[in-house]
């Protein structure tokens, strides 16, 4: 893209375009994922739907290359791609709750937070990941799963209405109603069949909440995880508790005798246990398998819970990661768990198994895209590190902790847990018996697949 396109580009648009020769330009391209360096020819910064129309009409009609980027938390970069026009949603933050319906709509560039923010002032939340800068577009087209999956499940359960800018130019609202079977699609299916410029979600009574976390010592990990597999899916929907394998953050809440130790763990949230009291009585069963290590319970705003991670893992770290399904945590996949937290590589990575029961489990199997409601954990092996001459290191042991773990999986992963490199085959893995479904609704909106820097869905054969 020469210097003359980005000008044509920058007269179509209300919003900046970036380009090489921009001050900004590596600010622009930079990614949560510091691993993933690459150089767009030019970014669009749209400013609202027709901005985003003019920059997919101007990739159309130049044959230009094209990604999505909504909030740039995807593992394997798939919004920042070399020698492509981005589609940049980064300016399209802002939400709108409407405290009578119990609903919000949300701008397509948002990020977590935004929307947590703002719902919590009427005592209202969606169901959404765990961290606030996470991207409320990728996210919620993946699936989304976070701390009140079992009360409320995932977030396309909540998901009311999408509006889509298409690839060739036009703008739909997907709904219950309007555009069924691309409503279906837009939940779990990625980001395959459009741009969404703005998402209604339903919002539910959530302010104050009960935060716990729990850490054992590592030679506890089988007495915990055959704990932890039988307690939580037995619990009430109102608790939630995603277990880790981890090493110790110097800082409070950890006493200094535990911090930089290996640990596993298990953070908790509970929507029913909200006062000191009532979270002391919810959580005496964890000293069930063995003497906790710490145990920490706290009410805390539910925005505050959602950005508890924020400090830890900020933007620009090198990460590495892999996941898969599970409907068991069998006595096998312990032994693997107990090793990989053994030698972990770096004191940020880790290992989740985030629940996807509950709630999760309300919606029929043939409800949404997403192609697991019979899984109960979501599972995430995640090498991190800020030192990129540890690049390697974090990505031989999450390849090798997957490797380990995957026969003991349902097959599959969550699409947002799937690494850039895995190919097709672990895409059709993920959406199994909807794949053939998926690709019908990719010939109806996107035929040429101009959104293919995705887990791409291929449209099907005519
Ligand atoms: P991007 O990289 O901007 O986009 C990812 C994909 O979605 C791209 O293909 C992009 O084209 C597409 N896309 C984004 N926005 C739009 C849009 N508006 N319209 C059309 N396509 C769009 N997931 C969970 O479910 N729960 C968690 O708790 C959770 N925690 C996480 C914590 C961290 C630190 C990180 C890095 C990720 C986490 N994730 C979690 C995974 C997360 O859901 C995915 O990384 C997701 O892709 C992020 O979306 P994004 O918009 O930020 O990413």
């Amino acid at each position: 893209m020469g210097g003359t396109a980005v000008e044509t580009l920058r007269e179509a648009l209300r919003g900046r375009v970036i380009g090489p020769e921009d001050a900004d330009y590596d600010e622009a391209r930079s990614i949560y994922n510091a691993m993933i360096d690459r150089r767009p020819a030019a970014i669009a910064r749209c400013a609202d739907t027709t901005d985003v129309r003019a920059a997919l009409g101007y990739a159309r009609e130049s044959g230009m290359d094209l990604a999505v980027r909504g909030g740039g938390h995807s593992g394997g970069g798939l919004c920042m791609i070399d020698g492509a026009l981005v589609v940049d949603l980064s300016d399209l933050r802002w939400v709108r709750v409407d405290p009578a319906s119990r609903t919000a709509q949300v701008g397509g560039g948002s990020q977590l937070g935004d929307l947590d923010h703002e719902a919590y002032g009427f005592g209202l939340a969606t169901p959404a990941g765990i961290m606030s800068t996470t991207g409320v577009g990728g996210l919620t087209l993946g699936g989304g799963h976070g701390h009140l999956t079992r009360a409320y499940g995932l977030t396309i359960d909540s998901l009311l209405a999408a509006d889509v800018v298409l690839a060739d130019g036009s703008v739909v609202t997907a709904s219950a109603d309007e555009h069924p079977e691309l409503f279906w699609a837009l939940r779990g299916g990625g980001g395959n069949f459009g741009v969404v410029t703005s998402f209604t979600f339903a919002l539910h009574p959530v302010s104050t909440v009960g935060l716990a976390v729990t850490l054992w010592e590592p030679e506890h990990i089988g007495e915990v995880l055959r704990w932890y597999r039988e307690f939580l899916p037995a619990a009430d929907h109102d608790l939630n508790g995603f277990f880790a394998t981890l090493v110790v953050a110097p800082e409070a809440p950890f006493p200094e005798e535990l911090h930089h130790r290996k640990m596993c763990g298990v953070v908790w949230c509970h929507t029913g246990a909200t006062d000191e009291e009532s979270l002391a009585k919810a959580f005496v069963p964890v000293a069930d398998p063995a003497p906790p290590a710490f145990h920490f319970a706290t009410p805390v705003p539910y925005p505050a819970l959602q950005s508890m991670f924020d400090g830890l893992i900020p933007k620009g770290l090198q990460w590495y990661w892999r996941g898969d399904f599970f409907d068991r945590i069998t006595d096998d996949a312990i032994d693997v768990h107990g090793t990989f937290l053994d030698n972990i590589p770096t004191e940020l990575s880790t290992m989740h198994l985030y629940p996807v029961d509950g709630a999760a489990h309300a919606p029929g199997p043939m409800d949404t895209a997403w192609a697991y409601r019979d899984a109960v954990w979501s599972g995430v092996i995640g090498g991190i590190s800020p030192e990129p001459s540890e690049a390697g290191a974090i990505r031989d042991w999450a390849v090798g902790y997957w490797d380990a773990l995957h026969p003991h999986s349902m097959g599959g992963a969550y699409v947002n847990f799937i690494g850039a490199d895995e190919g097709a085959e672990r895409v059709r893995a993920t959406y199994r018996g909807h794949y053939d479904r998926l690709a019908e609704v990719k010939r109806t909106y996107d035929p040429d697949n101009v959104f293919h820097h995705n887990q791409n869905i291929t449209p099907a054969n005519g």
